[in-house]
């Protein structure tokens, strides 16, 4: 096998081609890297016919800062790993994986060429019936069945084993859990919201409520999680929607991809009081957003719910009063996760351009504001909130 290198465009043309029959044997290939995420080499490889494909090649360093930050190529292989998985229980929702090469970490991938990702279409206003429909299918279909609902007590461990993951969930801990709650120098704040932020250092009641969601996201490996579910790991069109960028993927708490999502879409809402001028056009943006915020709580929970019901093999779990309890439970840790993405993405190291964008000043401090007031409320009164509308009046009324 061949040691591991970084790919030039050359080698990844010749990666696509030697592992995919789509290109045939006298196609002209060209190829460009055009990656924008955060650590890894993504090319695109294209014949004359217009058929294309994906070759992302995780590096042995994170792309945004360099070698001074080492980080396993090992990621390569969960990024795949999961994918494989998610696209066997929901192949609509998942991004198809057509070869892994370990040595070369590189993972050959369909392109969605005919998709965009979710956050710019957000940021621009545009609308999708089917987001929240499609994306609640994915969590449910993903989550239950490789959690103890599902799997056997042994093969549940030999999973959890597989993708144990601790590079990559170090970033999370690190990022989500403790930088936004100290002084620490990889925080990215705004200079006009600094004392909102310093507030966070010194607010014991929330710090503890923080340390509880950290210690279930070190503890509590429930299902397979993405592990990344932000809004520029979705690709969506006027039909469908898809995710990818499956590298932070490991067993963890079910209410983590739950509330990762939640908290893109409410940072979305929020980002578009800077973001869009005119008050009716802004409303009717939000009011969708709250709808399908809506629609995604209910959907998943009745779907898991139902599977719990109908297909869970394990005596002791099939209790519906436990059930109860244990959807209950993914909703209170989905909106303390969310609340922890609100104010990771508001102060800490990356931010999300629904509120960078905000090109005004004091406008985007407004919006950053509501997100850190918003991440407080729902990650302390997490367990008090009963159900989504509730949420969703808490966000209307933020000052
Ligand atoms: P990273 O893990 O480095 O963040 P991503 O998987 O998020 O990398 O990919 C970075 C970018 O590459 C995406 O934002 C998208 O523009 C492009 N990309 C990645 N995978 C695909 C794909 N399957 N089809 C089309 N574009 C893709
Ligand atoms: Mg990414």
């Amino acid at each position: 096998m061949a040691e591991y290198r970084t790919f030039t465009t050359d080698d990844a043309m010749r990666f696509a081609d030697e592992h995919s029959g789509l290109f045939g044997d006298h196609s002209k290939l060209s190829c460009e890297e055009f990656g924008d995420g955060n650590l890894n080499l993504v090319f695109r490889v294209s014949n004359d016919k217009g058929t294309s494909l994906i070759v992302k090649q995780a590096l042995p360093y994170a792309r945004c800062v360099g070698e001074s930050w080492p980080l396993t190529i090992d990621r390569a292989r969960i990024e795949a790993e999961v994918l494989l998985k998610h696209r066997k229980l929901c192949p609509d929702h998942t991004v198809e994986v057509l070869h892994y090469d370990a040595e070369q970490a590189a993972i050959l991938m369909e392109d969605l060429k005919d998709y965009r990702i979710l956050r710019t279409e957000l940021i621009s206003g545009k609308q999708f019936a089917h987001l929240a429909p499609q994306l609640a299918s994915y969590l449910a279909q993903t989550l239950y069945f490789t959690s103890d609902f599902a799997l056997t007590g042994p093969n549940k461990k030999q999973q959890v084993g597989r993708f144990l993951n601790p590079e990559l969930c170090l970033i999370t801990e690190d990022l989500f859990f403790t930088d936004p709650y100290c002084n620490h120098e990889r925080n990215n704040i705004h200079t006009a919201i600094n004392s909102d932020a310093q507030q966070l250092w010194h607010d014991e009641a929330l710090q503890a409520e923080v340390a509880q969601l950290k210690a279930d996201f070190l503890s509590k490996p429930q299902a397979l999680l993405h592990g990344d579910v932000h809004s520029g790991s979705i690709f969506i069109n006027d039909e469908n929607c898809k995710l990818i960028d499956a590298e932070f993927g490991f067993y963890g708490p079910i209410g983590f991809d739950v509330g990762s999502l939640v908290g893109n879409l409410l940072l979305n809402y929020l980002g578009h009081f800077g973001l869009t001028a005119d008050d009716d056009t802004r409303q009717q943006h939000q009011d969708y957003l709250q709808q399908q915020i809506s629609l995604l709580w209910q959907q998943f929970s009745q779907q898991f719910k139902q599977l719990m019901e109908t297909e869970c093999r394990e005596p002791s779990l099939q209790n519906s009063r436990y059930q109860q309890h244990f959807l209950q439970q993914i909703f209170a840790d989905a909106l303390g996760y969310a609340g922890c993405e609100l104010i990771r993405r508001t102060v800490g190291l990356a931010h999300v351009a629904d509120l960078d964008s905000i090109s005004d000043s004091d406008l985007r401090a407004k919006s950053e504001r509501k997100a850190l007031q918003l991440g407080r409320e729902l990650i302390i009164q997490r367990r008090e909130l009963s159900n989504i509308d509730q949420v969703l009046t808490l966000l209307r009324h933020l000052k």
